[in-house]
């Protein structure tokens, strides 16, 4: 059995996302100590709990812990059953974390799936559900399987109450990936979105982006959205290049000008464009573990940061893969991976 220490590293949700992720494919039991100890309240929150139950439902698992704050989890899957599934995380609580966990083994299973996820689509510190489509689906789709999702009811922190499903057409084995040159940036687009909030929140956020970012006009588009349940603010910015399309979000919040926030997204998205890099921080951690099934792949990225490390490590713990991290420069580096293509029993 694999021993995780939950605190370890950037000790958050994420190690034990991918363990669950991991064991899930792997078909390898896991005990994890120490759940979230790096946060400031460790343990299971709703959304880890509701992953962790996602994933035993699948895996028709034996779990032993899965209670709301509890500090250490059991997990031993028999199979990986793709089907029809509904999972609600009952609170604000992300749900596409909840898929980041389920979907490495739906990716590989024997059949399709289709999943609904219901709780938080836009949260801060969590991939937002058009991160997902834009950004992260595209380059798992290129790695061979069918991934669509469509989202039907938005869901904002603190309401929550967001939907969206999810199609999942799979393949025997993951098709590697070399994200080395982002290539010529083709388009940029910035989303402001306001639900039960003032439009004028979007057009402030816009205007910086103009400003800041040289921008055209037809390329801000600022969008009152229907159907949430709770007030809520986003903008998005789409960097569209040649090899590849990243994503930089600010969140808005309570006490939190409309300027401030979309300054903050100036700075990510300037960063990124000056490093030249293909691939930015978030999505460096996430592409690990489908690069990871895939036995190889490499992408250049920003400094690598403590999830992306913490990844790597729990990754390593579950199969017999090498990774190497190359600074070529102060800003820059190049993460390689090597391995055996994952194909499930
Ligand atoms: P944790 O903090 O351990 O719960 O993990 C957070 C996860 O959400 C990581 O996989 C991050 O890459 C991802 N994430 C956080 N913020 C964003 C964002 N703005 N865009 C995309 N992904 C994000």
């Amino acid at each position: 059995m694999i021993h995780i220490d939950g605190s370890f590293g950037e000790g958050g949700g994420q190690v034990l996302r991918t363990s669950l992720a991991m064991s899930l494919v792997t078909g390898k039991p896991f005990l994890i100590k120490n759940i979230r100890a790096g946060r400031r309240k460790p343990g299971l929150m709703r959304q880890h709990l509701t992953a962790a139950n996602a994933a035993s439902e699948i895996g028709k698992a034996e779990i032993k812990g899965n209670s709301i704050g509890s500090g250490e989890l059991f997990f031993s899957p028999v199979t990986v059953d793709a089907g029809d599934y509904l999972f609600s995380v009952g609170t604000a609580g992300s749900c596409t974390l909840v898929l980041q966990t389920i979907l490495p083994s739906l990716l590989l299973a024997k059949n399709s799936s289709r999943v609904v996820l219901e709780g938080g689509t836009h949260n801060p510190y969590a991939p937002p559900f058009d991160f997902l489509v834009k950004a992260f689906l595209p380059l798992i789709n290129k790695m061979g399987p069918e991934v669509t999702s469509v989202l039907e009811r938005p869901g904002f922190y603190p309401a929550g109450g967001g939907r969206f499903t999810v199609n999942v057409k799979p393949t025997r084995s993951l098709n590697k990936i070399d994200l080395s040159a982002r290539g010529r940036v083709i388009n940029q687009r910035a989303i402001a979105k306001t639900a039960k909030l003032p439009i004028s929140i979007a057009n402030r956020e816009l205007k910086i982006l103009k400003d800041k970012l040289n921008m055209a006009r037809e390329d801000l588009i600022a969008e009152d959205v229907t159907g949430s349940m709770g007030p809520g603010n986003i903008l998005t910015v789409e960097i569209e290049s040649e090899n590849i399309t990243e994503m930089f979000t600010g969140f808005g919040e309570r006490g939190v000008t409309a300027e401030k926030v979309a300054n903050k997204t100036v700075t990510l998205v300037q960063k990124y464009l000056n490093s030249k890099v293909p691939v930015a921080g978030y999505l460096a951690d996430q592409l690990l573990i489908p690069m990871a099934l895939a036995g190889g792949g490499k992408f250049r990225t920003l400094t690598p940061s403590r999830h992306t490390l913490t990844n790597i490590e729990v990754l390593k713990q579950f199969l017999d893969i090498d990774v190497s991290i190359d600074q070529y420069d102060e800003n820059a580096c190049e993460i390689k991976i090597n391995g055996q293509p994952y194909t499930m029993k």
